[in-house]
């Protein structure tokens, strides 16, 4: 495997280009095999034996915690986990950036949700600047980033174009929530790493995808489209990325205002979906997808929800500089 750049924090889409795209998508498939074999779980499980992780996460989550959490046992790490602040000294008044510091004087990473926007990025500043830096990786900021999320997307959507040439020149359809839906928005920016992919992106108007994103797009010459109405463009796609209403955004219960429902899968939208597309949830579900939809092997996101452990157990192998004992497992 072709060794690329190296990787410290992961804080946003902007650390990724094609190569450290690829490189993370075939470590993720070499863990995976590996630890098919007893030996090889065992293994991998020596490799960071000697290190500790903290799980600082103070929004709600299921599967990215338990994916890093399960991440790290696969590597031998074990972990500290803070999900409620209000048991941390944070209550006594101390300010997160002096928590997270002292994090760092017990563990070798800290992965870190949480409902603010920019706090992880902060943290990896201020881990810039001291003594005894350690890795920061945002598991969720706000409603701004989840690069963590998209770069299992990334995996899931080329694996599944495996036999297809990979995720180059593929229709790319996202529908639901675009405005507030991080996992969305941090999707969006790495698609300009692949050649001719369209993307089209299905919401009502007051939830449309953000200006910034389109700007990018627009540097990179990446053709999109907008519209209101699945039924218009769905035989089109390739792969449509399903996602729920952000209403815990809400300011003035916006959410209710529109009706959501239009922006489901069930049976019939199925049946207007391509043979060999793929369809994609970052979960947790609503309405969004019936579950008789899940017998359907187009449903990708049980398998995309996997992926996430893989592709975490990738990413914290990569920042620990691991990637040739993998190999020689
Ligand atoms: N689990 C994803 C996130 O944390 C998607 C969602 O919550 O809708 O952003």
């Amino acid at each position: 495997m072709q060794n690329t750049d190296t990787l410290f924090h992961v804080i946003d889409h902007k650390q990724f280009n094609r190569s450290i795209l690829d490189n993370l998508c075939n470590l993720t498939t070499v863990i995976r095999t590996k630890a098919k074999s007893r030996e090889g779980l065992l293994a991998l499980r020596s490799l960071l034996a000697d290190k500790r992780a903290m799980l600082y996460f103070t929004q709600p989550s299921t599967r990215t915690f338990l994916s890093f959490n399960t991440a790290c046992q696969i590597l031998g790490i074990q972990t500290s986990e803070i999900r409620d602040p209000s048991t941390s000294s944070e209550i006594k008044g101390e300010s997160l950036l002096d928590s997270i510091r002292t994090f760092s004087s017990y563990v070798d990473l800290i992965v870190m949700r949480t409902l603010e926007e920019g706090i992880a990025a902060t943290s990896a500043n201020l881990m810039n600047s001291i003594e005894r830096p350690v890795p920061i990786i945002n598991a969720g900021s706000g409603k701004d980033q989840h690069p963590t999320q998209a770069l299992l997307d990334v995996y899931t959507l080329e694996h599944g174009f495996e036999k297809r040439g990979g995720i180059d020149k593929k229709v790319i359809g996202m529908m639901g929530d675009l405005k507030r839906g991080r996992t969305v928005r941090s999707l969006s920016y790495l698609m300009k790493h692949y050649h001719n992919v369209k993307l089209v992106f299905i919401a009502p108007p007051a939830f449309q995808i953000g200006e910034d994103i389109k700007k990018e797009l627009d540097a990179h010459e990446v053709e999109y489209l907008e519209t209101e109405t699945l039924e218009d463009v769905l035989p089109e796609l390739d792969a449509l990325y399903v996602t729920r209403m952000q209403d815990e955004h809400d300011t003035h219960n916006e959410s209710k205002a529109v009706d959501f429902s239009r922006y489901s899968i069930g049976i019939e939208e199925l049946k207007l979906l391509k043979q060999d597309a793929i369809l994609m949830h970052p979960l947790p579900r609503r309405d969004e997808i019936h579950p008789d939809v899940d017998k359907d092997p187009r449903a990708m996101y049980w398998r995309q929800e996997r992926n996430g452990m893989w592709m975490r157990a990738a990413i914290i192998a990569k920042i620990f500089g691991i990637e040739a004992s993998i190999q020689n497992i």
